[in-house]
């Protein structure tokens, strides 16, 4: 086993493990799984989506149902096979009722995410959604540029982490475009920003 699939590993034990979790009792009261990403540990893109739904803790997936099939056809239109990149979420255990993730919750599954980061070392991370764009521009010293994701949407920022220069490309939740083509529309466009680092 490789060095990343090992370490990744650990994090998906410890995260399995996690009864100081608020949502630990949830999870195992529903027999659901946690999610904790999916694709290529070489990637050089990674998306950061904000938690599980109903089919992500039923399958241990990520993005598998009606946003996923959003984010499958996003990634198709910028012609990325979906197992090119690494695809997580920042908080690991599915909310109840697809309710916002708290604070509580985003502090105790955030640094297992900055691990995973750590881990692949991607050359753009692809923020989905305002919560995973606030934690991680936050996180990598961007908290100046913060603002509303109507405006940050699609807009390439560069940011110093501990291995290097990385872009950070905030993006709409692909929730956004379930039910409206506009969004859809809008977001496809914002993807575009992604093809040159394929
Ligand atoms: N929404 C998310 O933010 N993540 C998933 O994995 C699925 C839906």
């Amino acid at each position: 086993m490789s060095e990343k699939t090992e370490k990744m590993k650990e994090i998906r034990d410890e995260v399995i493990a996690l009864k100081e979790s608020p949502l630990y009792q949830y999870r195992t009261q529903n027999k659901y799984y946690p999610v904790l990403g999916e694709g290529s540990h070489d990637s050089k893109i990674m998306f950061i989506g904000e938690a599980p739904g109903k089919n992500e803790a039923e399958t241990g997936k990520p993005f598998c149902g009606a946003s996923g099939r959003i984010l499958d056809e996003l990634l198709a239109h910028i012609e990325i096979p979906r197992e090119n990149v690494y695809v997580t979420n920042i908080v690991k255990d599915r909310p109840p009722s697809n309710r916002d993730p708290l604070p509580s919750e985003i502090a105790i599954y955030a640094p297992f995410l900055m691990r995973q980061i750590e881990i692949i070392q991607p050359k753009v991370i692809a923020t989905l959604g305002r919560f995973s764009m606030k934690y991680i521009m936050e996180k990598f010293g961007l908290e100046e540029e913060l603002g509303p994701i109507s405006q940050l949407h699609g807009k390439v920022l560069e940011a110093d982490v501990s291995f290097g220069k990385i872009k950070i490309v905030p993006l709409y939740h692909p929730a956004v475009a379930v039910y409206n083509a506009d969004s859809k529309e809008e977001l496809k466009k914002d993807f575009e920003v992604l093809k040159e680092f394929k």
